[in-house]
């Protein structure tokens, strides 16, 4: 099992060659492997301090078919805190997500409503764009440990599996975005945070 702890890996960025490779299969024996098991505990930590909710190995300059994934969803207001509404037609789905590790993963989708949100890349820094995502997919993946798993996903938790696969394939968020809504962080908080999807597509004239 892999242990706790472990360092913090350097994120490359867009423009890496390694981010635009297919990623190739890990062995059971790699997966058992000390380096591999060290990986994934450094991989956790780095996701973590990043902060962000899912790693994947292209992205610590890797071409291996690994990515770790988990969302703890930013803490809710404090108490005396008025929690914004959230734009009544933009519905998140976004829950708790614990740690879990997708080896050697195949997606497959299971619903296919669109839905468009920012979404943005460590690997991209500080920016955000719409992307749409299909709502739900399943994945059929090797674990830690070497051991078959399936994984149904919906809304925000699909919108992250489909993004990390994507890394896998040396697909980029930025391959799939509406150029037209490409933002700093700073400027999507200032400008569109209080603006519904739909309401951001009128302002951008993408209708
Ligand atoms: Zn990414």
């Amino acid at each position: 099992m892999f242990t706790s702890g472990g360092r913090v890996l350097k994120i490359v960025a867009v423009g890496h060659p390694v981010l635009r490779q297919k990623s190739r299969l890990l062995t059971k024996a790699e997966i058992l492997s000390r380096e591999v098991q060290q990986l994934i505990g450094d991989m956790r930590l780095t996701m973590r301090k990043a902060p962000g909710v899912g790693l994947a190995a292209p992205q610590v300059g890797l071409d291996i078919q690994l990515v770790v994934i988990e969302d703890i969803v930013t803490t809710p207001p404090r108490e005396g805190e008025a929690a914004p509404p959230p734009p009544p037609e933009d519905d998140l789905e976004r829950s708790r997500v614990a740690f879990h590790v997708l080896i050697n993963p195949r997606l497959k989708v299971i619903d296919e409503t669109p839905r468009e949100f920012f979404e943005g890349c460590l690997s991209v820094g500080d920016f955000r764009a719409l992307v749409t995502r299909v709502r739900g997919v399943r994945v059929r993946a090797l674990d830690e440990r070497a051991q078959p798993v399936e994984i149904e996903a919906f809304g925000w938790y699909a919108r992250i599996v489909q993004h990390e696969v994507d890394h896998l394939n040396g697909v980029l968020c930025i391959d799939r975005m509406v150029s037209r809504s490409f933002t700093t962080v700073a400027n999507l908080t200032e400008f569109w945070n209080d603006c519904s999807i739909a309401e951001v597509r009128r302002r951008l004239e993408l209708e």
